[in-house]
């Protein structure tokens, strides 16, 4: 019942925190997109962390009711003035091409290559983020400022790029449970030069599922590191047969901001993790919010949709859309802190320890209370806890463990810490007056 606990008290989260702001700068320059050689280099970056098992699907492979795209790469992009000048560089950064833009090399008038660039007029100086993934176009991502200054005048333009059959590629990682039971923790990996969205996710995710490997537990936990929408697609219908196993799930996104937490909970509403989640954010002491399913934002879309309709939620700090920097180059190294990515990292901690002990017990001596004095449990301290709450305690764990009451159940009515209640079940246990209810 303590093997994460001890994980937790135990924690360096300094060093952790600069663990993955390390991994997060390592994989920051990459250029990503829903397929190519940016996901399999950062995949192989993360598998320096953890064993990953790398998966490759076959463009043209139908998925439900899309079908892997082709696969993209590109090596250059810049278009240039009429005296050499080059204006943007994608070696200056990725997020200057529009992602999955088909190969161009041309000399075009100002009038021609306007409706190709894409820039935000609210933020002169920063550079979004677009796609065009399912359409076939080109195009460069500038700021206002450098928008404004361009002259009229032939400028030429170039993408390296190819876009031609090959792979959709992503990244699996499980860890064996006492159970089949899994508990799935998903985070897109396809976007380019951006911090919060997603890289933070994909580094919490890393180190998380480092910490868990050793350890025995409960649930056995399902990391993927996938391209969004069509990576979840794709996962979903090649693995339908190992679905019904996840019994709890989250999306892990932008985990690195400075914004408290929000958790958008799962389509049902009254799934376990969305409890679990709730009382964690609680417990933590700090502002949180709590929002209901919405059928857009990341792959909780798809684990969520009504064929599969799984338990899982998206526990992340600032909503998507909801700060300015997201989906532009200031969504940046500076824009995420380590010291967030730690908190961030330990709240996921915090949520599978209950998950994994968030037990329902049946009281072997059910017929009024059993004596606790003869036993030794009267009047003993529990762990870090009093007698007296100690006491309390397990006198709500006995009255309540009929089977129907998880120990979460028994902590909200109690109200009494989560952590309390687990200590008071666990000496009941040690003196056979409680059993696991199956
Ligand atoms: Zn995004």
């Amino acid at each position: 019942m303590f093997e994460l606990k001890r994980i937790i008290d135990n924690l360096d989260l300094v060093q952790l925190s600069k663990e993955m702001y390390q991994l997060m700068t390592e994989l920051y320059p990459i250029c990503r997109s829903i397929t190519g050689d940016g996901v399999r280099k950062s995949l192989r970056i993360i598998g320096k962390i953890i064993p990953i098992d790398v998966q490759e699907v076959l463009s043209g492979t139908e998925v439900f009711d899309w079908t892997i795209p082709k696969e993209w790469n590109i090596s250059d992009a810049y278009f240039k003035d009429s005296e050499g000048e080059k204006i943007v560089d994608f070696n200056k950064s990725n997020l200057h091409v529009l992602n999955y833009s088909v190969p161009i090399k041309r000399s075009l008038p100002l009038t021609e290559l306007k409706p190709h660039l894409f820039s935000i007029p609210e933020h002169p100086e920063w550079i979004p983020y677009r796609t065009s993934y399912y359409k076939e176009n080109w195009g460069f991502c500038i700021s206002h400022n450098q928008l404004n200054q361009l002259k009229d005048e032939v400028y030429e333009v170039c993408i390296d790029s190819s876009l031609k059959d090959g792979h959709l590629t992503y990244g699996e990682f499980v860890i064996k449970g006492q159970t089949e039971d899994e508990i799935l923790i998903s985070t897109h990996v396809c976007h380019p030069s951006l911090c919060n969205d997603n890289l933070s996710g994909n580094v919490v995710s890393a180190i998380l599922a480092g910490l868990l490997e050793p350890l025995s537990l409960r649930y056995t936990y399902r990391f993927l590191f996938i391209p969004g929408t069509i990576g979840s697609i794709t996962w979903l219908c090649l693995n339908e047969s190992k679905v019904s196993n996840i019994k709890h799930g989250l999306v892990a996104v932008c985990l690195g901001d400075s914004g408290s937490f929000t958790y958008k909970r799962t389509r049902r509403g009254d799934a376990e993790i969305d409890h679990v989640v709730t009382h964690v954010l609680k417990e933590a002491g700090q502002k949180f919010d709590v929002i209901d399913f919405f059928p857009f934002g990341y792959d909780e879309r798809q684990y969520c949709s009504p064929g599969f309709d799984l338990s899982v939620g998206c526990l992340m700090r600032t909503p998507h859309g909801q700060f300015p920097e997201y989906h532009t180059s200031a969504d940046n190294l500076d824009f995420v802190k380590s010291e967030n990515l730690g908190v961030s990292l330990s709240l996921y901690l915090n949520v599978l320890d209950m998950l994994e002990n968030n037990i329902k017990f049946l009281n072997t001596h059910p017929k009024c209370e059993p004596q606790l004095g003869k036993r030794g449990l009267y009047g003993k301290i529990g762990g870090n806890y009093d007698s007296h709450s100690f006491q309390l305690a397990m006198l709500w764990v006995l009255n309540q463990s009929d089977g129907l009451n998880s120990l979460l159940d028994i902590c909200k009515k109690s109200n009494m810490s989560f952590d309390l209640i687990r200590n008071a079940a666990h000496a009941l246990t040690n003196k056979n007056l409680l059993r696991k209810a199956d």
